[in-house]
């Protein structure tokens, strides 16, 4: 029996997919050292289950969700657990989506080509034009390439597609969104869903990141009119006040 490297889960979420009632599935590790991570109990050490116990928190939950969403850590560094859990996902008749940092580009697409996933939730830390401050920000190397290369497959294929910022002033702020919106637009993908998230410091250990260098809502309705520029959708994700459309 397959065993997965298995983080937690949410049985009820109706944030993680907008318009749907998910579970979601947290996997264990991740090639990246984001320094923002809100999830770094999950990136080292393991916990291993058996697929099966999985499978019967789905089975538990099947009639109050829509679908299910994988997350992490990095979900597709266990490419077996993410197939296991979309196959299954599907012979109830759920829908799947995968919240992803993009790194894995050969194994999404394999993913996709077997139209195991309706849904990818793909995190664009940088402009993808800026291949040093993306490996600055993921703490990685070659990270923008594999991006720029993920998100080409993912907006080729027939699936829903939502692209998500997470800013900081000091980190991912305002440059780097201008940078992102536009080489967004080159990369042809102006009408996709943009999500600029707010950070939070709250959940990031030690004090690494301060206070100070969160954007307030009106900072976020600002960084929504620069994207706006290049960009066709673009929402804002706050703590308080979860998504809220900007331009559409
Ligand atoms: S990609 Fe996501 S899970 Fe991985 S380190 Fe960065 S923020 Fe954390």
């Amino acid at each position: 029996m397959h065993k997965i490297n298995f983080g937690g889960i949410v049985p009820f979420s109706t944030i993680d997919w907008r318009g749907k009632a998910a579970m979601v599935i947290f996997l264990g590790g991740c090639p990246f050292r984001c320094v923002y991570c809100q999830n770094y109990n999950l990136l080292e050490g393991s916990n291993y289950v058996e697929i099966c116990e999985i499978e019967e928190e789905i089975k538990k939950n099947k009639a109050f969700i829509d679908a299910v969403v994988i997350s992490g850590g990095e979900p597709f560094m266990q490419p077996r657990a993410v197939a296991a859990i979309a196959k299954y996902a599907k012979t109830h008749s759920l829908l799947v989506a995968v919240q992803t940092n993009g790194f894995y580009t050969t194994v999404i697409e394999s993913m996709l080509r077997r139209n195991l996933i309706d849904k990818i939730f793909l995190d664009i830390k940088a402009p993808l034009s800026d291949e040093e401050q993306y490996d600055r920000i993921a703490e990685a190397s070659g990270v923008a390439r594999q991006v720029k290369n993920t998100l080409a497959i993912c907006s080729d294929a027939k699936i829903g597609l939502e692209l998500v910022t997470t800013v900081f002033k000091h980190i991912a702020g305002v440059e780097a969104v201008k940078g992102i919106a536009k080489d967004l637009e080159d990369a042809g993908v102006a009408n996709c869903p943009y999500v600029i998230q707010q950070g939070r410091v709250e959940l990031i250990p030690d004090n690494i990141i301060k206070e100070e260098d969160v954007f307030s809502l009106e900072e976020l309705k600002e960084l929504a009119a620069l994207a706006y520029v290049h960009l066709n959708d673009v929402r804002i994700r706050t703590r308080d006040g979860g998504e809220e459309v900007i331009y559409f």
